[in-house]
């Protein structure tokens, strides 16, 4: 009867659906852009790597009784770049060889590959300045 409507339907179960700005929603059910899939890798593997006992091990080598006033603070961490001492919750390790984007199946297993070492000295204890400074070199 009226077919441009038909068509209309066929084309609405074929297009991608868009966010706001246009980005097409194309993964986890249409829910979620590229961008944002690969985001949420990021954010859970950064969470393992935080109980990953070969980089604690690291830090331990390292680190030295609290100067701090803070009774519940028992040790400190240092920066090896600016030299500073941190709380743990504000140090990070980097590794020594970048672990790159994780933005692909392909470097997913890269990634993990070298986030993952159990060998002793593949990190760089920085603080959170100095690791956003060297992952986006901003200075
Ligand atoms: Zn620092």
């Amino acid at each position: 009867m009226f077919r441009g409507l038909r068509w209309l339907d066929d084309w609405r179960q074929v297009m991608p659906k868009f966010t706001k700005r246009g980005v097409p929603l194309v993964r986890n059910n249409e829910t979620m852009t590229e961008a944002q899939f690969w985001g949420m890798f990021r954010q859970a593997m950064r969470k393992l790597t935080m109980h990953w006992k070969p980089g604690t091990a690291y830090l331990n080598t390292l680190r030295r009784d609290s100067q701090s006033d803070n009774k519940r603070q028992k040790f400190e961490y240092p920066c090896e770049h600016c030299k500073g001492w941190f709380r743990r919750d504000e140090i990070e390790l980097d590794h020594k060889v970048e672990c790159g984007s994780l933005n692909s199946w392909e470097t997913l297993a890269t990634w993990c590959e070298r986030a993952f070492i159990e060998v002793d000295g593949g990190w760089c204890s920085l603080c959170k300045n100095c690791h956003d400074k060297k992952t986006y070199g901003r200075e």
